[in-house]
């Protein structure tokens, strides 16, 4: 059996339409959309991925910002330059870009972000908000998991999935997200491979989400027959773009699987377009 393949892109594309026609009904009640990104310092990978998030922000309608801070910011006036865009009535979501120089504490300018304007879901409060089962400025690539996951049209209730990885952005709240459709979610993290159990549980999963960050972690071959995959790694292997899963032998197994490059990514993407414009609607109590 080959697997059928998640199709990031077609699912992004939908997405961004959807995204699109509500910027229109926006823009004709007067009501613009204005993401500013705070970048502390100069990285060439940011610069390529903030011209990337630029492009797909004005492809749609929405104004795009990107702020370069000094490299010696103090915390406290990081904190003050994200508390100034708070309160400016133009900026409608902020994107704290990562990382933060040494000694700056991330998670407190991160909660220095105001809930209604943190389109990245980074916020203690957005993500309290998912433990509540009330997403809604939720973390971007979470939310992409599980918009491919009902992509499929599989019913949660009752599955079995593993979601390898405990990250605060991915692993913890996409665990979250299923959990509340009913699923029986086992998390595994370095604990559970340094044990030597990731194969035994990877083995039972219906649905598996990985998201930890190295490259064919997850050998093809213990994946279930008929299982959907969501790979959300991203790793350099030579001079290809590969996943955490073993592609090419998953695929032969596997009911479902996200490809890597072109599967979570473009979703994520689109989902941060669709929490800004989510952003707008709640500031102008439209949500
Ligand atoms: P983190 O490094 O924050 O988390 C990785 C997780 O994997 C941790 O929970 C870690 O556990 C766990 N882990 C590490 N080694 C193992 C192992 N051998 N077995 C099991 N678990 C292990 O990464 P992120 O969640 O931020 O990102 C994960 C991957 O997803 C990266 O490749 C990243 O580039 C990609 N990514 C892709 C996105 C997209 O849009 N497609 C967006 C965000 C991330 P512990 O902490 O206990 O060591």
């Amino acid at each position: 059996m080959s697997a059928k393949i998640l199709a990031g892109k077609e699912i992004a594309e939908k997405i961004k339409q959807d995204v699109k026609k509500d910027l229109e009904i926006l823009r004709e009640k007067g009501i613009t959309a204005k993401l500013v990104a705070v970048q502390v310092g100069k990285n060439p990978s940011s610069a390529v991925y903030l011209n990337a998030q630029k492009k797909s922000c004005q492809a749609i309608g929405i104004n795009h910002e990107v702020k370069i801070l000094d490299n010696n910011i103090s915390e406290a006036d990081l904190i003050q330059f994200i508390q100034h865009l708070n309160k400016d009535k133009e900026t409608t979501g902020i994107i704290l870009q990562l990382p933060l120089p040494q000694g700056v504490d991330v998670r407190k300018v991160q909660s220095s972000i105001s809930v209604e304007k943190d389109v990245e879901g980074v916020n203690p409060a957005n993500l309290g908000w998912i433990v509540y089962g009330r997403p809604f400025l939720a973390p971007c690539t979470a939310l992409a998991v599980k918009e491919l996951i009902d992509s499929t049209g599989i019913d949660l209730y009752g599955k079995e999935v593993v979601m390898v990885g405990h990250s605060d952005i991915v692993g913890k709240p996409v665990s979250l997200l299923l959990v509340d459709k009913f699923a029986t979610v086992t998390i595994c993290h370095i604990g559970t491979s340094e044990k030597g159990m990731l194969e035994a549980h990877v083995k039972m999963a219906e649905i598996l989400v990985v998201a930890v960050g190295k490259a064919h972690l997850i050998k093809g071959d213990i994946i279930k027959e008929g299982a959907t995959v969501i790979d959300v790694g991203i790793n350099k292997l030579g001079d290809k773009i590969v996943g955490d899963v073993e592609f090419e032998i998953a695929k032969e197994r596997a009911g479902w699987i996200t490809p890597v490059p072109g599967g979570v990514g473009p979703v994520t993407t689109a989902i941060l377009l669709r929490n800004t414009v989510n952003a707008v609607k709640n500031l102008n109590k439209l949500a």
